[in-house]
């Protein structure tokens, strides 16, 4: 057995062994060590090899997918290694023989189908990066809905797109998986390395062909022979890891690079758009505004919201879309009332196209299907077009679902091999199978009552276990009269237990044998229909699937109409100008935490209008937490969503087409990544002074913060120079450097805008209004006290700032400035306003002699009364 292990291991070198062993799939040597640790289970140890003790740990085959989760989760690739044969067979061959065993599959993070592996409304991307001399591609499936995309994309541009996807794995040619090592640890992506061979274009066209049953692939569109090389190799990583079966995907689709808004990963996590920075759904944009039903409608938000269009017809047809079921309050619940029952009709199929599904899935497809008609029957005719044509993709399934209704009973079971699926009436040779063995059993119950009657035993039943099949059960009171003659001719002893005795006869035997002939030609008959419907649906898959995304679209669609109805939200005009006119705009996700609060949010506008080559830029000055980070985040928001297609929280907004999207936050925001973090934030802002063009949208947030003031200060002056004359984009700029200011008379299209705050007795009110101007001072000394920080250090810090206003630092330079100020030990003590304490009462006194620790509980009962009785 060891022999085939290392064989077997041998060909999975990368991967732990799932070895099946009866009941439990055993790891050995360095797997077991490995395993037990991720998983939390114990090491064991078993036999020898080469005089070493082998290291051993398991885990039961029917809890195995939660194990495999967590492996897969910590960085795991699962090779699962199964009996291929009875053991009895392999008893057959000789008593040393082994079960023949061999990898069923190679379970990776991007190759997952199960649904307790999968979040159902999430997408689980499979990437594949191939470059053919200087030409480059990105490929990605979602082999769970069967989704299968292309892109040429450079080496530039593949972080960016890979944080788009969140895909969980990509397959590189071996040569370059080191030079991706950090990009992947970054964004914690499993690399799968495969060698050249398995990205040969021409072989991976041919692979793309049979796949799809064509003689060329330019039905599906004009790729380039990078694009075909990432396809194929992607195809390849599927076949070796689902050991040749194949997923049901689609035909590739071809994605270009300017279809859908630019947005880098750091800007990604900065507006938190599908997951918060603290990790996870909750707080993200997304989880704001998902008003939808299905899974499959879920998923298609967050595709939207990862990647706006940048195309004006198709946001204007969402947005139509979207308008006539915010007019329409009945539709709009009918739709989604409907809705609320679709299953998850993408992932039910791909688990049947991988032999993973069973009746149930079945069953999702008959009640999606007949859903799909239901949604139909509500959408007349007149409805905007890309209401009109999810309809038409919604019908004409009749055939299909006709076969599985009329096919399957109510509630089938999960597992095919339980049968039990089949409605009665579908094959009349299943229903005489039924029929006997149903009859079996009541000539089993007349047989009790007859061998009763024989007996004259009123206990005597005929039970069934699995290990002994249909026995006769009498009380060990019994046994004797049941052992000796007449009753021991016919009653044949099978078992003696603590209580009872147990007996076969020979009709019984023989209608146990029936009963199961007929039990299991039913089940054969079964398995048979099953594999029927299940080529049938396959058969059909491209029209289902057709079904589904239409399915999906809608709730999309309904989803944003009801978010816009219930939140009161705008419905943006996109146009081909480079405006940007937001009137009393929020952010949603402040918004809601604030509501919970029970706090307003203060509603802001912003004008941005550039001159035909011009940029437009506001300078956004004010204190630390008056609101310029939520300010501008806002805006960023409401491109993103009014690009998605969607409303916008806002009274009105304008937005001229916004092709890239760039949000940056000074280095100490951003502690927790834990590197030298001025360094990233000047690495992000390179890339944005790099790559911003005309119709970039950038939001820079206290950008130079990270070091020095006169550094910071000359890096963030630069930097929107840079952007107002080089870059010429529509930018927000937040800063609390207020030297900067003064940029605004120099510079044609910056503006001065500040976060309004009132002093009120020597206290900072913030009204988080953003108004135009430019704000007299920063406040920090307030916001500090605010803080806790101690009156004395205050007060020192008012006098500080004092000297720094007042002098002209310029010429004398913060060293005179620090020779000209008294040290602060030295300094006479600040005249520290003392608040009066109120006097303490009788109670408090009491209380501050008290020395808890010195008292029994008895002690502390009655100091308790004492002090209830002064009040
Ligand atoms: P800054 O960037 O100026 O330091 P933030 O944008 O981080 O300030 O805002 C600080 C806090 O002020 C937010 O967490 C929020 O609670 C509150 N706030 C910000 N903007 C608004 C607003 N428009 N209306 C109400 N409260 C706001």
């Amino acid at each position: 057995m060891m022999a085939q292990y290392l064989e077997i291991k041998g060909r999975h070198a990368d991967a732990l062994l799932f070895y099946r062993m009866g009941d439990f799939y055993e790891m050995f040597f360095d797997d077991a060590v490995a395993a037990a640790a991720a998983l939390d289970i114990a090491l064991t140890k078993r036999g020898l090899h080469l005089g070493e003790e082998i290291p051993m740990c398991g885990v039961p085959v029917h809890a195995a997918e939660g194990y495999l989760l967590t492996l897969i989760r910590k960085g795991f690739r699962v090779a699962i290694a199964e009996q291929m044969e009875d053991p009895a067979e392999a008893k057959k061959r000789g008593s040393k023989s082994v079960v023949k065993r061999d990898v069923v599959r190679l379970v990776t993070p991007g190759t997952l189908t199960e649904d307790a592996l999968l979040e159902p409304r999430r997408h689980n991307y499979l990437a594949c990066w191939a470059d053919i001399r200087g030409e480059a591609a990105l490929a990605w499936a979602d082999i769970s809905t069967g989704e299968l995309r292309v892109m040429s994309c450079t080496g530039a541009r593949l972080a960016p797109e890979l944080a788009r996807l969140g895909a969980r794995e990509m397959v590189v040619p071996e040569d370059l998986a080191e030079g991706l090592r950090d990009l992947a640890a970054d964004m914690g992506l499993a690399l799968a390395e495969r060698g050249r061979g398995s990205f040969d274009s021409a072989a991976g066209g041919k692979r793309l062909c049979a796949l799809f049953g064509v003689q060329t692939l330019d039905g599906f569109g004009t790729f380039g022979r990078a694009e075909v090389s990432a396809l194929g190799a992607l195809v390849d990583y599927l076949d070796l890891t689902q050991k040749g079966r194949m997923p049901l995907l689609r035909p590739p689709v071809r994605e270009s690079a300017g279809a859908a808004m630019q947005i880098d990963g750091a800007t990604r996590r900065n507006l938190e758009l599908t997951a918060a920075l603290a990790g996870g759904r909750e707080g993200s944009l997304l989880a704001a505004i998902d008003m939808s039903v299905t899974s499959g409608g879920a998923r298609l938000l967050e595709r939207r919201i990862a990647a706006p269009s940048c195309d004006l017809a198709v946001i204007r047809a969402r947005l139509e879309a979207v308008a006539a079921l915010v007019g329409d309050d009945l539709l709009r619940g009918d739709l989604r009332a409907a809705l609320r029952v679709v299953p998850d009709i993408d992932r039910a199929l791909s688990r049947l196209a991988l032999d993973r599904g069973g009746p149930r899935d079945l069953a999702m497809l008959r009640a999606g299907l007949a859903q799909a008609g239901v949604l139909a029957g509500l959408m007349a005719d007149d409805l905007p077009e890309a209401l009109v044509t999810a309809r038409r993709a919604l019908v004409g399934h009749d055939e299909i679902a006709g076969l599985l209704s009329g096919a399957l009973v109510e509630e089938p079971p999960l597992l095919a091999r339980d049968g039990g699926f089949i409605a009665k009436g579908v094959d009349p040779d299943l229903d005489a199978a039924r029929e006997l063995r149903d009859e079996g059993r009541g000539v089993i119950a007349r047989m009790q009552a007859e061998y009763i009657a024989e007996t004259g035993i009123p206990s005597l039943k005929i039970k069934h276990n699995n290990v002994l099949g249909y026995f006769i059960e009498t009380t060990a009171t019994h046994a004797e009269k049941m052992l000796s003659a007449p009753f021991n001719e016919v009653f044949k002893h099978r078992q003696t237990t603590a209580n009872q005795v147990r007996f076969t006869t020979v009709p019984l035997s023989e209608m146990e044998t029936k009963i199961l002939n007929a039990g299991a030609r039913a089940l054969e008959i079964e398995l048979r229909i099953f594999g029927e419907l299940k080529a049938a649906v396959l058969d059909s898959a491209a029209a289902i699937h057709g079904a589904a995304r239409a399915l999906a679209e809608v709730d999309v669609t309904a989803g944003f109409a009801e978010l816009a109805r219930v939140r009161d939200w705008a419905r943006p005009l996109v146009d081909a100008s480079r405006v940007f006119e937001v009137e009393a705009g929020r952010h949603p996700v402040v918004e809601a935490a604030l509501a919970r609060a029970g706090q307003p949010f203060v509603a802001n506008s912003l004008d941005l209008e550039p001159g035909d080559k011009g940029a437009a830029i506001w300078l956004v000055t004010g204190p630390n937490m008056a609101g310029k980070s939520t300010f501008l985040r806002q805006n960023a928001l409401i491109a993103i969503l009014a690009q998605a297609g969607g409303y916008v929280p806002a009274r009105s907004a304008r937005i001229g087409l916004v092709e890239q999207v760039f949000s940056r936050v000074g280095a100490s925001d951003d502690l927790a990544r834990g590197r030298s973090t001025f360094m990233v934030e000047m690495v992000e802002t390179a890339a944005i002074v790099n790559q911003a063009g005309p119709r970039a949208f950038v939001i820079l947030d206290e950008i130079g913060r990270g070091t020095a003031t006169y550094d910071g200060l000359s890096i963030a002056w630069a930097v929107l120079e840079h952007l107002h004359s080089v870059n010429r984009c529509r930018a927000l700029f937040a800063t609390h450097y207020h030297e900067m200011v003064g940029l605004a008379d120099k510079l044609e299209g910056v503006e001065n805008a500040t976060v309004a705050v009132r002093e009120w007795e020597g206290e900072v009110v913030f009204l988080h209004e953003v108004i135009k101007g430019a704000a007299d001072r920063s406040y920090g000394v307030q916001v500090a006290r605010l803080a806790g920080l101690p009156e004395a250090v205050i007060a020192r810090a008012r006098e500080v700032l004092g000297l720094l206003e007042q002098g002209d630092s310029g010429q004398k330079g913060a060293k005179a400035l620090i020779d000209d100020l008294p040290l602060f030990a030295m300094a006479p003590p600040a005249p520290v306003r003392r608040v009066e304490a109120p006097k303490a009462s009788a109670v408090e006194e009491k209380l501050r002699g008290v020395h808890p620790d010195a008292l029994t509980p008895r002690e502390a009962l009655t100091l308790l009364y004492e002090l209830r009785d002064m009040l």
